[in-house]
């Protein structure tokens, strides 16, 4: 891909995106984004005026005439100005006011066909567009975005993660999944990547935690909701700040390196690292050991002709090893993830056994061993 570097970013790490969920009224985005430049620590507004909500009968946005706020904040504040797109029309509309930077929403990136119609529109033009991870946890999705809008010559791209729906009970509004916005840096390590604690967090006092994990992640910047008075927010009330309170966040945040050139530093990082190292392999090793065990089970019941389900072993085993796991430090939804992951393949090692002679193989979550 070829990737170009985005102005603002150039100038400042961590770069800071702020502004109201939505632009409501003249008078609320303009005082907002006025309160929040003042700080003089944001570098790039925003506002939703084109607003994809999830339920009808919400307030969906003030549309094009918000452009106007938009640009009349940046010729108050001299800062840039960013919005979300969603069709080809919104492109064509922010485009006319010049808009600096486009951002695609997360509603939006799991539709190929919107995406699609979203590069067609922006082609021939040198638009910044920053693209935020799709509702699901489907990296390929975020990468076709990419991809897509890089086909049509758009070359400054950014990548926002806003975190992934999920159903059940949770902290977050969405789920971080950090290891899934690794993973795109690790894809696209030109490409910087900020993260929106705001749509993460979804309340106040998640923003700051999030966004010092964000940071130490070492993202590039951050993207947080603003507004003048929250409490009477027409959209993502619990999640925006005041301008004092984003300011006071911002002050908080501890920015720190990714490398030093510190001698002493390094040495007892490397030692640590190679300690770490050590460990893994031993873990692999015995894991590999226990795979043999759950094989030779595999023979015994397979002499025996019997099923390789036991779910009152496997309960068992789950009760058992999250003690011991609470015992070592260990948090209960590791240990889960664990035990499964490893069941799963003691499962597969039986199947091998189990059906040598070319049966098909099962996928089971019951029990095993
Ligand atoms: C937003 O930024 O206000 C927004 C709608 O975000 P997302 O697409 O991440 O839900
Ligand atoms: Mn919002």
């Amino acid at each position: 891909m070829k990737i170009e570097q985005i102005d603002i970013l150039k100038q400042k790490r961590p770069v800071i995106i702020s502004g109201p969920c939505s632009a409501e009224s003249e008078e609320q985005l303009l005082s907002t984004c006025e309160a929040i430049a003042k700080t003089g620590k944001v570098d790039l507004l925003r506002a939703g005026i084109w607003k994809p909500r999830t339920r009808p009968n919400n307030f969906e946005g003030v549309g094009a005439v918000g452009l106007e706020w938009l640009v009349k904040a940046r010729e108050k504040t001299g800062l840039p100005v960013s919005v979300e797109v969603a069709n080809f029309n919104h492109v064509f509309e922010a485009l006319k006011q010049q808009i600096d930077v486009l951002w695609i929403g997360a509603r939006t990136t799991v539709n190929p066909f919107s995406v699609q119609e979203i590069a067609d529109a922006l082609k021939g033009t040198n638009a910044t567009v920053f693209v935020k991870n799709p509702l699901n946890a489907d990296l390929e999705l975020w990468t076709g975005a990419l991809e897509r809008l890089n086909k049509s010559g758009i070359t400054r791209l950014g990548m926002i993660h806003r975190g992934f729906a999920q159903h059940g009970k949770s902290i977050y509004r969405n789920e971080p999944k950090w290891q899934l916005a690794v993973e795109m840096k690790r894809r696209f390590p030109e490409i910087p990547m900020i993260c929106d604690p705001s749509h993460i967090g979804g309340k106040r006092e998640l923003l700051l935690p999030v966004s010092q994990q964000a940071l130490d992640l070492d993202f590039d910047g951050l993207m947080l909701e603003s507004h003048i008075n929250p409490e009477v927010a027409l959209s993502d009330k619990a999640q925006q700040v005041t301008p004092d309170s984003l300011e006071e966040i911002l002050d908080k945040l501890v920015v720190r390196q990714p490398n030093v050139s510190d001698e002493s530093l390094n040495t007892q990082l490397d030692m640590l690292r190679q300690q770490i190292d050590i460990i893994d392999n031993d873990l692999l090793q015995l894991i590999g050991e226990r795979m043999q065990v759950a094989e030779n089970i595999g023979i015994v019941k397979k002499e025996k002709g019997v099923t390789i389900l036991q779910t009152q072993r496997w309960e068992e085993i789950i009760t058992k090893a999250t003690e011991n796991g609470a015992l070592q430090g260990l948090s209960e939804k590791f240990m889960i993830r664990y035990l499964k992951a490893v069941h799963q393949e003691s499962i597969d090692h039986q199947n091998k056994i189990m059906n040598s002679e070319g049966a098909l193989s099962t996928r089971t979550d019951g029990a095993i061993s």
